[in-house]
Parts: structure tokens; sequence; C-alpha cells
């Protein structure tokens, strides 16, 4: 049989019924990592520890004591730390970098007893919409090859869904766990900034970046939720808000939940199929009871600018500790300590992290901090009480997550321009700090997935996942009521 085709909760029943080895799932899915190398989802395979860790759950598992997680094959973005093993950050700069430490995302899944199969590829240091920036080479999108997997967890939402793992961590500082999990069809969840731990994430941008899962189904991430949420004394901005038990939250009910659309998401760029699968979504949803009201958030024509801004400026100060001397890289030819930092980060850094460090330098710079850093920041704040106005009104909102469905290989990467506004819908949901969501809705007449984003209030994940877990189940309802175009809602 081919358990890679089940979800972890699934394969976890098969396992506690002793109906399958853990040493046997992980044989799966190293074949199917294997099969699929030309994806190159995987910038590190983990075999040994995997096999290892597998053959230690069997044994709990024949003692009767196990973890939450036992038997979870997880993926890990190459941007979050494993002790012992190479964080390379999708960089030349530190293809040679190995992690002194654990990050408590991975380590409270460990302790569960999941199984670390390998790090995902991304776009470096996270930087991207597309994860064709990698060091390593850009990752395919298993439901057509031509095609980007989304960034920059792209090597994540490619590795679920070509079932070369059962989950996968991914980061989104602006989108990039919820775009890929989009464009490959399956679920990402971004939880509330402070909900999980950062600490062992290599830091892109401070204020936006979270930790979240990636997965098959909505259940498989509230399973992960239930664990990587929580208090981090080693963050400092982890929130110490108690953590319920979000799988209690799937009770398939939606009746009486009041959900905003916002209209400023569904006008210009936004591609025609997408519209109508959220419209069918939303529609759906109207029939089973919630409450759909259509609202504003009248800032969010400044989302893409402010985060443009602040990100780079916040990665612009990140990223000059890499400088030859303390990780990674160094340039062994250079005159003098001045020679080498330039020479290091030069030959290191690749054309888009460059571009953003010159640009976050710029916004920073004396002289220009005001028109743009401050003003941004004068943005941020005011798309953050759009959200505040409207989510006191409603319980979430429903948006597309991407204005399109995956994009060829190359089309947009000569364009920066282009290639930012792919994030149009989901950047403002971390200036704003906000948990969200993208569940698989529908697909479009060449069969690629398009994604519902739900955005909900501080900490409010679990009404999220509750929706998403609906959606997920009357997918089939969704792509029949496409067809009956005339009640449009939007
Ligand atoms: N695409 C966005 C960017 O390039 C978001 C990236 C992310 O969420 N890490 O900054």
């Amino acid at each position: 049989m081919d358990y890679t085709q089940f979800d972890f909760l699934q394969n976890r029943d098969l396992l506690l019924n002793k109906e399958t080895r853990c040493q046997d799932l992980v044989e799966q899915y190293l074949q199917n990592m294997n099969k699929g190398a030309h994806l190159n989802a995987f910038i590190s395979i983990m075999q040994d520890q995997a096999r290892e860790q597998a053959a230690r759950v069997d044994q709990k598992i024949a003692r009767g004591k196990i973890g939450a997680l036992a038997g979870l094959v997880l993926g890990v973005k190459d941007l979050i730390t494993v002790e012992g093993f190479r964080t390379t950050c999708g960089s030349k700069i530190l293809h040679n970098f190995v992690a002194p430490y654990t990050a408590t995302a991975v380590q409270r899944l460990l302790d569960q007893d999941a199984i670390v199969i390998g790090k995902t590829n991304l776009d470096e240091f996270a930087m991207g919409s597309s994860s064709e920036t990698s060091y390593f080479g850009a990752v395919k999108n298993p439901v057509d090859e031509n095609r980007v997997a989304g960034g920059s967890s792209g090597g994540s939402a490619a590795a679920v869904a070509a079932n070369q793992c059962m989950a996968a961590l991914g980061t989104d500082t602006g989108g990039s766990i919820r775009q890929p999990a989009s464009f490959c069809g399956v679920v990402g969840l971004k939880p509330t900034y402070g909900r999980v731990s950062r600490f062992g994430l290599v830091a892109y941008a401070s204020s936006f970046d979270q930790i979240g899962p990636l997965s098959r189904s909505v259940r498989d991430s509230a399973a992960l939720m239930n664990i990587l949420a929580g208090y981090d004394p080693m963050d400092s901005t982890s929130a110490n808000v108690a953590v319920p038990n979000y799988l209690h939250a799937l009770d398939k009910k939606v009746k009486g939940l009041v959900i905003g659309l916002p209209k400023e998401y569904f006008s210009q760029g936004l591609d025609e199929q997408v519209k109508q699968s959220i419209d069918a979504t939303a529609r759906q949803l109207q029939s089973a009871g919630a409450i759909i009201k259509s609202v504003s958030l009248p800032h969010t024509e400044y989302a893409i600018a402010a985060y443009y801004i602040l990100a780079t400026a916040e990665a612009s100060a990140n990223l000059e500790r890499y400088d030859g001397v303390r990780y990674g890289h160094r340039d062994t030819q250079a005159a003098n300590l001045e020679d080498m930092y330039e020479k290091t980060r030069s030959q290191g850094f690749g054309q888009e992290v460059k571009r953003r460090i010159m640009l976050g330098t710029f916004v920073l710079s004396s002289g220009y901090y005001d028109a743009y850093y401050l003003k941004a920041q004068k943005a941020r704040t005011l798309i953050k009480q759009d959200f505040e106005r409207v989510l006191n009104r409603v319980d979430c909102l429903l948006t597309p997550t991407a204005p399109t469905v995956a994009f060829r290989q190359g089309e947009k990467t000569d364009d920066p321009l282009q290639m930012y506004l792919s994030d149009v819908y989901t950047v403002s949901v971390n200036l704003a700090g906000l948990p969200g969501i993208s569940v698989p809705c529908g697909k479009n007449d060449q069969g690629l997935p398009i994604g519902a984003q739900l955005v909900g209030r501080p900490f409010d994940e679990e009404t999220l996942l509750r929706i998403a877990d609906w959606i997920e189940s009357n997918q089939n309802l969704m792509t029949n009521r496409m067809d009956t175009e005339n009640e449009s809602i939007l």
C-alpha cells in the first residue's frame, strides 16, 4: 500500500493499529523524494537521522508510550535551524553553515516524536514569491512542472504536494506560506505574530516573520499547531496567550459565522477564474448558514509599498551579520578586512538579496528616512486599524490568496515589480500581525489549484481552521456551483 497518499492523522491511526511501521513510512517518503528529485523541493535530505528516529518511534509504539505527532514525516524550510545540520537559507553565503542549535518550533515537534526528513528549498533568505532565487536552483510545481511552486516556502509546498513528506514548516513574512500553498494545492497557515516562537529562525524582517505549517489537510495543520503554538522565553516577541486544542475547533459548522469580503481584494488584477472560485466558495458558505458581508479596507492600496519599504529596511539590518567573519562563506583572496567584507558579500548574496539590502539601506538613510521609512510605518498603522475596525463586525475575512494561479517559470524573474505584486493579498496580513490561512477551494480550467485565504482576529486561528476545514470538506459542491454564474455575490 502507498501510505504517502494519506495525511498525517490517517497514518497515525494506521501506526497505532499496527497496520504499518514508521520505518516503512519513512522508506516510502524517501523513495518519493528520490523519484521527484528533479522538483528540487529539498536542499538537504536527512535520511540517516530520519531512519534512526523512525526506529525509535516504532519502539515507542511497541511500548505504548508515544507523542502526539508520532510518525509525522516532516520537511523543514532551510531557514529554520536543526542542530548539527546545514541551514543554508538558499544562499551561497551560508551554503556550508552548520546550525549549532535547534529552533524551538522544530524541537517541540521532535519532542512529540515527529521525524525530520530534510530541509526544504526556498527563495534566498525567503525573499521572493516563486522559489526561483535559491542558490540551489528553482523549485518546480508538482502540479505542472513548467510552473513555479510559489515562494518563498516553495520547497515546503512542493514537497507536501508531491508526497515527499506529510507536512512541512514554512515561514511567512509577506505571504510565503500562504501563496505557495495556494499554487501547489495544499493548506498553509500563517499564525498570529508572536503565536509561534521564532527562536532558531534566521531573520528576514523580524517584525513580520512567522513560522507555520503546510499540510495536506486542515486537520493536520490543526494537529501541528497544537504543538507549535505557545510561549517561548527564548523569543522576546513570543506571546504568552493560552493555546486551545485546535482539533476541537473542527466541528464542520459555519452557521451564524459572519464572513467579510473586502471589496478592495476583488478589483483590477484579479484573474477571472480565481474570482469565480472565491465567489463560489462564498456562496456555498452562505447556503450553509454563514452570513456574508461586503466590507472595506480602504488603505489596502498602500500595502505593497509599505511592506517593501519596511521589510527591506529590516532585512538590510538583519543581513549585516553575514560579513565573512562569523558565518558561512568567506573570500580568502582579499587584501584587507574591508576588502574581505566587500568580496564576501558580493560573492555570497544573489541579485534579489542585494537589491533589497540596497533598497533597505536607502530608505533608512538620513535625508530619506522621513520620506520613506517613517511614512511606511504610518501606513502600517492605518492598515492595521482598517483590520481592527472590520474585524469588530465580522468573524473573519475571505479573499483570494493570490491574484493568479501558479505562473510559468521565468515569467516574472526580470520584472521585480510584477513579482512583488503577486503578494498583494497577503502582505497586509503581516503588516497587521494577523493570522491567515490558505485552503484549496478549486481549480482553473487547466487543472491548476486556486487557494482561498481566510484572515482572522489576533490569536483566533481556531475560526480560520474551522472554516477552512469546512471549505475543504465541501470542495465538490464548490466546483459544481462555479457553473451557475448569474447568482454571483461579488
Ligand atoms: N514575497 C514576499 C517577499 O518577497 C514575501 C516573502 C516571505 O513571506 N518570506 O518579501
